[in-house]
């Protein structure tokens, strides 16, 4: 995760194109995030779910980036698009 965010803020910088990097960022970057926090609920149990501990913010936190600033679906058409013009094909989301 961190390369890649390395490799797209160099991208950035060098001002060259960045948003096919940018989407796998957020696209892997929330689903990550999710998974680690989901076992981590496990791992504490119903306790994790209660609203006293601070997993249970940084849970919901996980799950809405995987949905807000551009869906995960969205991020893959996006990928996907960015793909198919470098090889000289449009794709119509
Ligand atoms: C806490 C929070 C903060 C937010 N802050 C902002 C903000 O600051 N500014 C702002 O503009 N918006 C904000 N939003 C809105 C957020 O960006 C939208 O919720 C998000 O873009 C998804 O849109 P939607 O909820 O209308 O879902 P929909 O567009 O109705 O999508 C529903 C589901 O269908 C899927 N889907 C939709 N179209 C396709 C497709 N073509 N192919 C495959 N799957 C598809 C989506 O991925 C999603 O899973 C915020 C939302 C939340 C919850």
């Amino acid at each position: 995760m961190r390369s890649l965010v390395y490799r797209t803020a160099w991208l950035i910088d060098t001002n060259q194109p960045f948003t096919r990097e940018a989407a796998i960022c957020k696209l892997f970057g929330s689903e990550v995030c999710s998974r680690v926090t989901d076992k981590a609920l496990q791992i504490y149990g119903a306790l994790g779910y209660s609203r006293h501990m601070p997993l249970e913010r940084a849970f919901r936190d996980a799950r809405i980036s995987e949905i807000f600033e551009g869906t995960n679906e969205i991020q893959r058409i996006v990928i996907a698009a960015n793909i198919f013009q470098e090889h000289g094909v449009r794709i119509r989301p």
